[in-house]
């Protein structure tokens, strides 16, 4: 090609250059160098018109804001021959900044030395600016409590914040590229899945409380919103979830329904609490036709043996009773203090007649266990079935009058069906 062509081509290419390109004599030393050329995306970039650049210097866009060490850099860089790139804060001919990057090479001429520089330079203020949003709503993500997980629409992590790296012990590193399943406890059922995915598939937003697991393996309960994200094309891009670490106060109402539940004195169930698992269990005998079994316990004497030994010692000798019954029945069953010196008991899938042999065991237990505080202890045993027929309350009478019997028939015995009741 004819190097006259070959010019105009490479005129035209930088003519239209979407970068602005300035071109200045190689001059260093002052007055400086001088602009000898200027594309038209530099003269748009800037607001100057090319006549008002040529002989001009390039310190023409400097100003206040200008990085005066990167322009001592730069003077030693291309002294030394070398490319040179960098960012900075320019002034457009009104007077306005923009963020510019440059970048500056020597050329030399047909003697080797260095005749001019070329500067090829973008305004970066809204790629600045963007980058600055970025980093704000990244700041924001990570001063926020609420732990944030945003996915890619096949659900892989993209970016956690820093409440999420704290809440579940996991870095931002460990998780990126991951299924947020790393978390999953296995406390959920497939239904709860199902439910979560059909919502999110409904573009709808899921809320609900997560039972996961920290990289310990520790459980945590997250209150979580998952939202859908789409595109301004209605394309699905992924799912943000915001998660609120409520474990805390999980923990506080299981124990405040524990202290609700339980007998402070004995640890065991309450009356209260007692009374509903009746009414559950009775319900189970109606619907089922399971048997099942009430045992009503209530101490010998034991007037007597807050008199001996003092009320302190006689606590003793409740809690110490109620750890010896408890240790002797199913777990199923359930064993509560009724009030004072009576407890109750529920055997579940068990007659009358079972329930009585296994009273009977009960009784034979405590009369032949020690009490240190005080000796021997005996206690009186009722025995009734669960019975359909009655209501819970009616049971409760009926085993009450069969304890009642075993007090007037001299005490430390078992009294069912078969004993006359009066
Ligand atoms: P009985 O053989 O007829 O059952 O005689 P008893 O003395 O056990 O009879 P009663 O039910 O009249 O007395 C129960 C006593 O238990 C009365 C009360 O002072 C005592 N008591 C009730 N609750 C507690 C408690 O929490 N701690 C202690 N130390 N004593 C209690
Ligand atoms: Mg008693
Ligand atoms: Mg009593």
């Amino acid at each position: 090609m004819h190097d006259l062509e070959y010019l105009r081509l490479l005129q035209a290419a930088v003519d239209q250059s979407f970068d602005a390109v300035v071109i200045t004599t190689a001059e260093l030393d002052r007055p400086g160098p001088e602009i000898v050329y200027a594309n038209p995306a530099f003269l748009a970039m800037t607001g100057y018109e090319l006549d008002e650049l040529l002989g001009n210097s390039p310190r023409l866009f400097q100003g206040e804001g200008t990085n005066r060490q990167m322009l001592d850099r730069l003077r030693e860089t291309l002294a030394a021959g070398e490319r040179f790139s960098a960012r900075t804060v320019n002034y457009r001919k009104d007077g306005s900044a923009y963020d510019v990057e440059w970048s500056i090479s020597p050329v030399r001429g047909e003697s080797g030395d260095i005749t001019h520089f070329v500067s090829v330079q973008r305004d970066i203020t809204e790629e600045t600016r963007e980058h600055e949003r970025r980093q704000m709503l990244v700041y924001a993500l990570d001063a926020s409590s609420d732990s944030v997980v945003i996915t890619d629409r096949e659900n892989r992590i993209l970016d956690v914040n820093r409440a999420f790296e704290d809440h579940t012990g996991y870095s931002r590193a460990e998780v990126r590229g991951k299924n947020p399943s790393v978390l999953q406890s296995g406390m959920h059922d497939r239904s709860f899945y199902q439910r979560l995915w059909d919502t999110l598939q409904r573009g709808e937003v899921f809320r609900d409380t997560f039972i996961d697991k920290r990289k310990n393996g520790q459980l945590i309960h997250m209150e979580e919103t998952i939202t859908p994200v789409r595109d301004d094309h209605g394309e699905l891009t992924g799912y943000v979830s915001v998660g609120k670490d409520i474990t805390d106060r999980v923990h506080t109402e299981n124990e405040l329904k524990r202290l609700a539940t339980t007998d402070m004195l004995t640890g065991l169930i309450n009356r209260m609490h007692f009374e509903k698992l009746l009414d559950h269990e009775h319900e189970r005998v109606q619907r089922y036709g399971h048997p099942a079994s009430l045992i009503m316990i209530d101490i010998d004497h034991f007037k007597q043996i807050n008199d001996d030994c003092g009320h302190p010692c006689g606590d003793a000798v409740l809690t110490r009773f109620a750890r010896l019954v408890g240790e002797h029945v199913r777990t199923t069953d359930s064993f509560a203090r009724w009030g004072g010196e009576e407890f109750m008991l529920i055997t579940p899938d068990t007659d009358e007649a079972a329930a009585m042999v296994l009273a009977e065991k009960l009784r034979e237990l405590v009369r032949s266990s020690e009490f240190p505080e005080v000796g021997r202890v005996t206690a009186s045993f009722g025995v009734a079935a669960l019975s359909a027929e009655l209501s819970p309350e009616d049971s409760v009478h009926r085993v009450d009058q069969r304890l009642y019997t075993a007090k007037r028939l001299g005490r430390d015995r078992v009294v069912g069906p078969e004993q006359p009741d009066s």
